[in-house]
């Protein structure tokens, strides 16, 4: 069975989907990996590592797995072979005809957002490895353009207050967020709009912000606010938010626009020199003056909306994601070869296109 590494091409994306590590675990199980040259590049990684590891570098896209960190285009998805596995981010949610595509190309795909967030899958996870980095950078980035410093300083010359740091939504991207402000010296607070979070909020050391609005909804997600709810919540958020130096958002709902959580009024109330990192831009941004892919100042406030900040961490990054694909690649495999027990939960629920099932996926 060959396993196929592409580069991937999608502009300001650094990340590959296999580290040399991971390869020497699938060469070791007797697969066969292809690299495409140059795929571990933009990653630091150098064909010679791949190589070492026991890949070879050729064409990946014939393979009878193909492993990929965004979802193939369609000059690639015509690349593929009938009867392939693809296993990567395939955007099943927005991009539906990705997984029509695919089916009609006669490809198995499994989608990394599709994972169920169970126990037994955590370790297929992906979107959860990559929103641990993007909730450690957003505080990194916050810092350095904050114009305060984040941790209470006791000097020769005076004492300086710690930064305050909010952060909207707290799942996995919004609690490392927590944590890593704090271990910076902020006093961070937490909001969320599932209510169980809060105990999280506080195991970490923040202050969890009550606004008495609850919508959890299914698989462990949220559900949309309803007209009054957001309004509701809109309000009061909007009177804490000026309060912060540093607000932090993550708040997305499944295949939803993302919640508009910061108006361009509660920006405006901000202190000159403080800033809103929006890590829901590429569902439209949760701050009203967020223009996704760029960072701007209103009022001596700056609004970053970064689209993709795991890849701007592509050795971890990578290294991470890597080891998700391994975990879904096991349960794939039997004796060596693609051989998917399509009544396994985890990959049931993985699977968006299944070329020879009538009726389409699932
Ligand atoms: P996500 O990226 O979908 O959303 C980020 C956060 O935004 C969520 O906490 C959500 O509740 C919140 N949010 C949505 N609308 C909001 C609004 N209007 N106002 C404020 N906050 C809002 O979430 P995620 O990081 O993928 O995690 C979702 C849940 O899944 C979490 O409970 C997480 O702990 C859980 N999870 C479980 C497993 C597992 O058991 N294997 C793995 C990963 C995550």
């Amino acid at each position: 069975t060959t396993v196929g590494v592409p580069r991937e091409p999608a502009p300001g994306e650094r990340r590959v989907a296999l580290v040399p590590g991971v390869v020497a675990r699938l060469c070791a199980q007797g697969l066969d990996v292809v690299v495409e040259p140059g795929a571990g590049q933009a990653a630091l990684i150098p064909d010679e590592a791949f190589t070492e590891a026991g890949a070879r570098l050729g064409d990946p896209w014939p393979a009878d797995v193909v492993v990929k960190v965004r979802p193939p285009s369609r000059s690639e998805t015509a690349r593929l072979s009938r009867g392939s596995t693809l296993i990567g981010f395939l955007d099943p949610l927005t991009d539906p005809d990705l997984a029509e595509r695919l089916r009609q190309a006669g490809v198995t795909a499994f989608a990394l957002e599709s994972v169920p967030r169970i126990s037994r899958a955590q370790s297929m996870d992906a979107l959860s490895s990559q929103a641990t980095v993007a909730g450690y950078r957003a505080v990194l980035l916050a810092a350095g353009e904050c114009t305060r410093f984040f941790p209470m300083l006791t000097t020769a010359a005076g004492t300086v207050k710690p930064a305050s740091v909010l952060v909207l939504g707290v799942g996995v991207a919004g609690l490392q967020a927590l944590a890593t402000a704090k271990r910076l010296g902020a006093r961070t607070t937490g909001y969320d709009v599932r209510p169980e979070v809060a105990e999280q909020v506080r195991s970490v050391g923040a202050t969890w912000l009550d606004l008495g609005v609850s919508a959890v909804g299914e698989g462990g997600y949220a559900r949309e606010l309803t007209e009054d709810e957001r309004a509701e919540q809109t309000r009061r958020l909007g009177e804490a938010i000026s309060g912060f130096d540093v607000v932090i958002t993550t708040a997305l709902v499944p295949g939803r626009p993302a919640p508009r959580l910061v108006p361009a009024e509660a920006v405006r109330r901000m202190r000159p020199g403080s800033v809103v990192v929006d890590l829901a831009g590429s569902a439209g941004g949760n701050c009203e003056l967020s223009r996704p892919g760029s960072t701007v100042v209103e009022h001596g406030v700056t609004i970053a909306a970064p689209l993709n900040l795991p890849a701007t961490m592509p050795e971890h990054a990578s290294e991470l994601f890597a080891r998700n694909v391994l975990a879904l690649l096991e349960l794939v495999l039997v004796d060596g070869r693609p051989a998917p027990d399509f009544t396994d939960e985890v990959l049931a629920a993985a699977c968006i296109a299944r070329p020879d099932h009538v009726g389409g996926h699932r």
